[in-house]
């Protein structure tokens, strides 16, 4: 295992999530949108997320910049990392084909919103950010450098704190006693826990 190997799998990953989620983005750009929330705060949000989770360790993988906070590979680690990544490939795949046309990249009710409580909805209310999570995770086993690494922990952590309360609060209204019901019975995004 080396330094270039490291990167490239973080890179491979980030590549893999970008084809999965393509036509998800196709198809959502067609589907007509009821209601928009904090527009403004959104792209904010959304900005710092993508900062964390992809601009500060790509100029980490080109540059090797900021050079004071890397420290030596631990082929372990980036083992650990490859498989987290792995998975979170796998956990967005689910959750799309589970969310299907309710699915936004912020906070939005489509046209004929359906409230998705099936498939890893039983589970946890929020798998996609589970998903997110994860991949902040492995991007912190993948890359041996403080910053680089702990940015997307940092990046997405900001969007999730800052988005999720506002997002059930969306939901409810839209939903009512469903939405309600649905809460009191499942997790935010650890199963049986929090
Ligand atoms: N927070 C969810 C969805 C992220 S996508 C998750 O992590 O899996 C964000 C959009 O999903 C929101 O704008 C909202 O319209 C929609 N959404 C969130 N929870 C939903 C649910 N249970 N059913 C249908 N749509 C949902």
């Amino acid at each position: 295992m080396t330094l270039i190997i490291a990167k490239l799998i973080w890179l491979a990953g980030c590549v893999g999530w970008f084809v999965i989620r393509l036509p998800h983005q196709r198809r959502a750009r067609k589907t007509a949108i009821a209601r928009r929330e904090q527009r403004l705060r959104e792209r904010v949000l959304l900005t710092v997320s993508f900062c964390g989770l992809f601009v500060v360790p790509l100029i980490y993988a080109v540059t090797d910049q900021p050079k004071f906070a890397s420290y030596p590979l631990q082929p372990a680690l980036t083992w650990i990392g490859t498989a987290l990544f792995a998975a979170t490939l796998y956990l967005f795949h689910a959750v799309h084909r589970d969310l299907g046309r309710s699915w936004s990249v912020t906070l939005e009710l489509r046209d004929r919103h359906a409230l998705v409580t099936h498939g890893l909805y039983r589970y946890v209310r929020h798998p996609m950010y589970s998903a997110f999570w994860l991949w902040a995770i492995a991007q912190a086993f993948l890359l041996p450098n403080w910053i680089a690494g702990f940015s997307g922990l940092v990046g997405f952590g900001t969007l999730y704190f800052c988005r999720v309360g506002s997002e059930e609060r969306m939901m409810e209204a839209a939903f009512g006693e469903e939405y309600r019901a649905y809460r009191a019975r499942t997790k935010r995004i650890v199963p049986g826990i929090y």
